[in-house]
């Protein structure tokens, strides 16, 4: 049995692992700040349902959310912690009194679009946040170190599929800057330190619990409303759609590599090795639902790249990750929990 750090275990992908790792038996301790990228009760309702408890829950405000759910929540082998990476001294205590064996590194503001709109917030966030939770490991001996960066990194990247020593030296969003800057960050901090680093390059994760400002949670919103779906630009900009459970096998694949080598920096690729363009999501989507679409055409988003697509190379041979779920498989498993708690989900955008 291990002890691991999740920052952002609160949220979307960090909720999957968290619940990974206690199914096999390891202690968690979940370091989020129910940040404001969206409302905190999706991420109360995340931790809920990877502890599977009833995500039922009567929410009154958000100080008290949290330290009821703290209160439901905690246990022998599972700690939330309701702080900000960005506080040196919550970090500090916390390490001195649950030392862990590996840090997954998560918790980030996310989004292209997002990054836009608050750049100096997400530079404190993920870049200063970054440093501060490398400066208390240091500070505490933790040497082990796994960190969501993004296939943002590659910005316009013309060359497919995205091979980890592509040029990433030209973000085309400050969410990009700021996820190539951690990368910097850790190269740094494995050679002056000796922290042991993979940082890992997420494509497009999608599944239960995805975020609701993800391209194929809104579309879900909007078809169970029956309003028109955006179609951005001609629809054939494409991704490299990556179902959550297969991030979740990478991640744990790349905590066990990094437990047990030394004086390692590797940047690896974690994708679904297909690229899909936005029509045929939207298609995949209906055919799911079962239920035609309007589209509403609407011009390319600043930001966005045009495809994503990762080379799995390395991936494979260095951490033995072989993503499994076909897009149209992981689409009905995202439709089907969706379905289920899109109720609760309405519920929230009543006013009052
Ligand atoms: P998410 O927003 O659901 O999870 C991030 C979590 O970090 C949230 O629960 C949030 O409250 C927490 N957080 C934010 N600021 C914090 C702070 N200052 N202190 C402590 N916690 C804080 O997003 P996600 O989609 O689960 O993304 C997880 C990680 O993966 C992020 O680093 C993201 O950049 C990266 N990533 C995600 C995708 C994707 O498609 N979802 C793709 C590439 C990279």
């Amino acid at each position: 049995m291990k002890t691991y750090w999740v920052t952002g275990g609160a949220g979307f992908i960090g909720s999957h692992l968290c619940e990974s790792l206690l199914r096999d038996g390891h202690k968690v301790i979940c370091v989020d700040s129910f940040a404001d990228n969206y409302d905190y009760r999706f991420k109360v309702r995340n931790v809920l349902e990877s502890l599977g408890m009833e995500p039922a829950f009567e929410h009154r405000d958000r100080e008290d959310d949290l330290r009821r759910l703290q209160e439901a929540a905690n246990s022998e082998q599972y700690r939330l912690e309701p702080a900000d990476i960005r506080d040196g001294e919550a970090l500090d205590r916390l390490f001195a009194a649950c030392p862990p064996d590996v840090v997954v590194h998560l918790a980030a503001l996310p989004g292209v679009r997002a990054s836009i709109e608050r750049p100096a917030l997400f530079y404190d966030v993920n870049v200063v946040g970054t440093l501060r939770l490398l400066e208390a490991m240091r500070t505490h001996g933790t040497v082990k170190w796994v960190c969501a960066s993004s296939s943002s990194v590659y910005g316009d990247n013309a060359k497919v599929p995205f091979e980890e020593g592509d040029p990433t030296g030209r973000p085309i969003s400050p969410y990009a800057a700021t996820k190539k800057s951690c990368e910097l960050m850790g190269y740094a901090y494995r050679h002056l330190f000796g922290i042991d680093v993979v940082m890992l390059r997420f494509f497009t994760v999608y599944g239960e619990r995805q975020r609701p400002d993800l391209a194929i949670r809104k579309f879900a919103s909007l078809l169970s409303d029956g309003k028109p779906v955006p179609m951005y630009g001609d629809g054939s900009t494409s991704r490299d759609y990556t179902y959550v459970a297969d991030i979740v096998d990478g991640i744990r694949h790349a905590a066990d590599y990094v437990e047990r080598h030394s004086g390692v920096y590797e940047i690896v690729n974690l994708g679904g090795s297909r690229t899909v363009s936005l029509a045929r999501m939207i298609e995949t989507l209906e055919q799911a639902w079962g239920e035609r679409a309007a589209i509403d055409r609407q011009p390319m988003q600043p930001g966005d790249v045009l495809r994503t697509y990762a080379d799995p190379a390395k991936a494979r041979t260095l951490l033995g990750f072989e993503p499994s779920t076909p897009f149209e498989k992981g689409i009905e498993r995202f439709v089907s929990w969706y379905r289920r708690q899109k109720t609760w989900e309405a519920g929230l955008r009543k006013p009052g």
